[in-house]
């Protein structure tokens, strides 16, 4: 075993036993992002035997200040593919298989059951619920994550002994649809919850019964970056859960939603003639936007009074490619018309050194 888990192999809460269960043990992370970053490494690091990345996602700028696996030359590069290489370098010894696309409904069975132990490093609520409910189908513990605005939130859910993220989250929570990730977050923020799933999982796998040794299945530990009061709230198994208060067997798997093709910032001048769409509310598009786009709020499309273009080139964005995410997934497949969701929103695409219009001072300046 050598020196390279010394560190933890001497704690009496693992000791050797604990370090071989980790080299068995079979890890799937869902998502390379600010969460996976802040994992993967200590899972790597730690000798967890089998480490699997699903991401479809590429690294762009506006990822770097979260995302601390990648750098300056990775950008453009597939994160799930990115992700392991760096993982490789930090240790040789363990498996890597870097998967570079969505977790959905049809590839969840195969990663679940082959997997012991699965991390949400997602960050929306399609896919947490896809993994919540996976879960929970197919009997494989999951450690939940997230972070928003200043808050992180981690728990354990464990199948068949305490509550599964519907339990817990019936409903999206507030703050995260439809404007969620446009409130941003701190990356440091978004790092601890990364750190805390990393130590739970390692718990879970090579934890030594009666160590002393305590999960958070049950318990939501919630952290406030304002203040840095940390709390663990109980959560509780709901007993009309849709999932887990049923049969397994009986769990109908759904999203996420069709696969949003995605433009970069540098790419947009390359399309013949595109309708740009703003999709921000109004109060924000007044505020400056990206010259000649035409203005379709997502409250608007979501309450069906504003639709998208239904022909030609359609880039849409948002501050930061939620929102306009969203708005494309609401419009459903026509083939009719090609919608790309501009990677990073007005954010990303000002960053690459574009100049956004102000309403107001454009028509002084005629
Ligand atoms: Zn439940």
């Amino acid at each position: 075993m050598g020196e390279r888990y010394a560190k933890q192999t001497i704690l009496p809460e693992i000791g050797r036993e604990g370090q071989v269960a980790l080299g068995k043990a079979r890890v799937l992370c869902v998502g390379a992002g600010g969460l996976g970053c802040a994992v993967l490494p200590y899972l790597a690091g730690a000798g967890v035997g089998k480490i699997t990345i699903i991401d479809d996602d590429r690294v762009d700028a506006s990822n770097l200040q979260r995302q601390v696996l990648f750098g300056e030359s990775n950008l453009g590069e597939l994160k799930a593919i990115a992700a392991a290489r760096r993982l490789a370098n930090l240790n040789p010894d363990i498996r890597i298989e870097a998967r570079p696309e969505r977790l959905d409904s049809g590839n969840a069975k195969v990663l679940f059951e082959t997997h012991d132990l699965v991390i949400d490093g997602s960050d929306n609520f399609a896919t947490k619920y896809l993994a919540g409910d996976a879960s929970v189908k197919f009997g494989v513990p999951l450690v939940y994550g997230s972070a928003t605005g200043l808050e992180a939130m981690v728990s354990l859910f464990l199948p068949g002994s305490g509550p599964c993220l519907r339990c817990l989250f019936p409903e999206p929570p507030t703050g995260w649809v439809p404007n969620c990730a446009e409130a941003g977050v701190l990356g440091p923020l978004v790092g601890a919850a990364g750190c805390v799933q990393a130590i739970e999982a390692i718990k879970l796998l090579a934890g030594r019964p009666g160590s002393g040794l305590e999960s958070l299945c049950g318990r939501l530990w919630v952290m406030d970056g304002r203040d840095l009061a940390v709390r663990r709230m109980a959560i509780r198994r709901s007993p009309d859960c849709p999932v887990c208060s049923g049969s397994p067997a009986n769990i109908e798997l759904q999203g996420p939603g069709p696969r949003v093709r995605e433009i970069g910032p540098g790419e947009i001048d390359r399309l013949k003639q595109p309708v740009l769409v703003d999709v921000r509310e109004p109060r924000e598009f007044v505020e400056g936007h990206i010259p000649g786009a035409i203005n379709r709020p997502l409250s608007a499309l979501q309450s069906g009074q504003a639709r998208l273009p239904d022909a030609g080139t359609c880039v849409v964005y948002c501050a930061s490619g939620n929102r306009s995410r969203q708005a494309i997934e609401l419009a459903g497949s026509n083939p009719g018309v090609d919608l790309r969701n501009l990677r990073g929103g007005i954010v990303a695409w000002e960053g690459a050194g574009n100049v956004r219009v102000v309403p107001d001072s454009a028509e002084r300046a005629v």
